[in-house]
């Protein structure tokens, strides 16, 4: 189960009881705020609060900028020239905090994101649920073989059912053993710091993440690209879809400058002169190494 019917009970409150603000608010992101998003077999994502919107961006580069910006009067063209050229603090003065209910082996890759604010559930205090990360069967893959950190076909028949009921199976095994180490009954009963140490890294833990726009793009950038693994990437989608509701102009700038957007070495751009120019440039006369010739060749393929 994503979300308990304790939580379900407290967002539906929270969205029962609207309150007048003078705030700027989005009223994309008010059509997010509180409600879970499923991710995964027992994940979510919810925005629990959040900061400014598209004007907000615009407001503080005009405080930088002033009477300049006269020749990008707009909005939506100022955030594109903001994007465009990497002029990144007015994207900083709008802010969100998400309730993220993740697996631990996820989690380790988003924690590596260290320009935010964590909060997580403590399993030194509390008991974990036993709800773990099962892949559905069309994302059981194997391991590529072009890509060390990758992974390739779907694996099938008889391996699949074998490799799932070994997951499930480990996993509940190592939940039993959990709970009886901690139990007290008959005994001392383990410490839940310790315990906890005996659990698998699909199980699930939540946090709270608290991030401004500026770092959650970067964030975005590298984790819905499809380099990303599938299990945290599925979380980057479902924020994306969130920031592109909150703040459409510079989701849209976003898209276009970074998540779409390609980037070539000088010498990639020596190669593409004198292909424009009419030469043929080929593996053997770039420069580069065979990798970052087929990388280049990709851009176009
Ligand atoms: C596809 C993929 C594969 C990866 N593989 C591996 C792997 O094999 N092993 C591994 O360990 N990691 C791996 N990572 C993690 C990666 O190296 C980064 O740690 C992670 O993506 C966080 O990026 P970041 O540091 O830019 O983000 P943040 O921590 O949010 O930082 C944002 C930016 O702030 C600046 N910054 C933040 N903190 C500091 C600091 N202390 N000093 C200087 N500048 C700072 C940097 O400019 C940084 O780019 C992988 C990431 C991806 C997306």
């Amino acid at each position: 189960m994503a979300v308990t019917p304790e939580q379900q009970a407290e967002i539906d409150a929270l969205r029962e009881t609207p309150r007048q603000t003078l705030r700027a608010v989005s009223e994309g992101m008010e059509a997010h705020l509180y409600n879970a998003i499923p991710v995964l077999d027992h994940g979510f994502v919810r925005v629990v609060d959040y900061m400014g919107d598209d004007a907000a961006i615009c407001q503080a580069a005009r405080v930088s900028y002033g009477r300049g910006t006269k020749s990008v009067q707009n909005d939506e063209g100022l955030i594109r020239y903001l994007m465009r050229h990497w002029h990144s603090t007015p994207f900083e003065m709008c802010e969100v905090k998400l309730h993220v209910k993740l697996p631990v082996f996820v989690a380790r890759q988003w924690i590596r994101h260290r320009t935010a604010n964590v909060n997580e559930y403590s399993a030194r205090y509390s008991i974990l649920d036993r709800e773990f990360y099962i892949p559905a069967p069309e994302h059981l893959a194997a391991q590529s073989v072009v890509n060390n950190q990758g992974r390739g076909e779907v694996l099938e028949g008889e391996e699949a059912a074998r490799v799932l009921e070994m997951l499930k199976r480990d996993s509940n095994l190592a939940y039993d053993h959990y709970e009886e180490m901690i139990s007290t009954e008959d005994q001392q009963g383990l410490a839940r710091e310790l315990a906890r140490m005996n659990l698998p890294a699909n199980i699930y833990t939540q946090w709270y993440w608290k991030v401004d726009l500026h770092n959650l793009l970067h964030f975005l950038r590298l984790r819905a690209d499809a380099h990303a693994q599938y299990e945290i990437r599925v979380y980057a989608d479902a924020i994306c879809k969130v920031v592109a509701d909150w703040v459409p102009f510079a989701y849209r700038a976003f898209e276009d400058y970074r998540l779409g957007a390609v980037t070539f070495s000088a010498q990639m751009v020596d190669c593409m002169k004198r292909m424009l120019a009419g030469e043929e440039v080929t593996e053997e006369n770039c420069g580069m190494s065979k990798r970052e010739w087929r990388e280049f060749r990709a851009n176009f393929e």
